[in-house]
């Protein structure tokens, strides 16, 4: 009833613990993958050098197999395979498509005051891509450190059908010419998230709606890519009952945490995913083939899914 087979993916980065929000994230990605006969898959987003640690990876891995969440392929790690995100800048590159960008940060900070200013989105002014040829080749032949920053088409507003929004508009001016490596040759999210999602044949990304500018980008950069997309997705935020973030009192907590409180790993899934009507009961099924069957998640409300911590300590 909802298309697919689908290949969805839950995609963390490992600069600390999963709590409910992001889980969340990962088990509708599942309950998707496994009710339309496709495939859940799992990347660490690690590359971000400083923040990611081995002890988030590992308590990533532990909190996904207790809530038997198992990807259907071997765990993939950004932090192996730069040499993919640094052929598809290459080609970029070579298309006049990216562009190096020299901006110390003190720029990049007047840049982000001169928007605020004017109150616009903080983006970038584009300085580096009005850099004639000539300063430019010299800068390289010299060494200068500088990031690739990916040139925005003159027509930047990006429209897309989102399967639980529908027609989705991303205004032209939502945000600048954006980075693609970063100045020590690391990949910036949205560079690697497309070449990996393009790789690993993934084919629908469900994601929480803080992503929508992002999904914005990465529409653009498929283009550029020439890669097919895949469809979009995305869902509300988790909040407490006030509309607020979740906080400690109010649910924000780690799946570890969960596990202390005695709470079942089954009765943790099911009640994360009937939250905004993706399923129709909140009696607990007897396994998750069944509740995988009951499943839909394009019945999911387009507002923000409220949870409380009370209902949860009640399963
Ligand atoms: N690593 C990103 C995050 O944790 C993934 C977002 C996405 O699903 O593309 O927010």
């Amino acid at each position: 009833k909802t298309g697919g087979p689908w290949i969805t993916r839950f995609a963390p980065s490992p600069t600390g613990a999963l709590h409910l929000g992001n889980v969340r994230t990962a088990i509708l990605n599942h309950l998707l993958a496994k009710q339309s006969g496709g495939k859940f898959l799992l990347r660490l987003e690690d590359t971000d050098q400083e923040r990611s640690t081995f002890a988030a990876e590992a308590a990533i891995l532990w909190s996904m197999s207790w809530l038997g969440l198992v990807p259907d392929e071997p765990v993939r790690h950004q932090s192996l395979r730069l040499d993919l995100y640094r052929r598809a800048v290459d080609r970029l590159m070579a298309e006049g498509r990216a562009y190096p960008c020299f901006c110390t940060d003190a720029e990049l900070e007047q840049d982000r005051k001169d928007a605020a200013a004017k109150n616009l989105p903080p983006r970038y002014s584009g300085r580096c891509a009005r850099m004639s040829a000539d300063e430019r080749a010299e800068k390289l032949n010299r060494g200068d450190a500088h990031a690739i920053r990916f040139r925005l088409p003159e027509k930047t507003e990006v429209g897309f059908t989102d399967l639980i929004k529908g027609q989705v508009s991303i205004p032209a001016g939502a945000f600048g010419d954006f980075v693609l490596l970063r100045s020590n040759g690391w990949p910036s999210y949205n560079l690697a998230v497309v070449v990996d999602d393009a790789d690993m044949g993934v084919n629908l990304v469900l994601r929480g709606e803080d992503h929508l500018t992002n999904t914005a980008r990465q529409i653009l950069l498929y283009d550029a890519l020439r890669l097919t997309a895949p469809s979009f997705a995305h869902h509300g935020l988790l909040m407490d009952a006030d509309g607020k973030k979740l906080s400690k009192r109010s649910g924000a907590l780690s799946i570890p945490e969960c596990m202390e409180m005695g709470l079942e790993p089954l009765a943790v899934v099911q009640y994360l995913a009937s939250l905004s009507g993706a399923l129709p009961t909140k009696n607990i099924f007897a396994s998750r083939d069944e509740m995988a069957r009951a499943f839909n998640p394009f019945a999911l409300g387009r507002g923000n899914a409220v949870m409380s911590l009370d209902e949860l300590n009640a399963l």
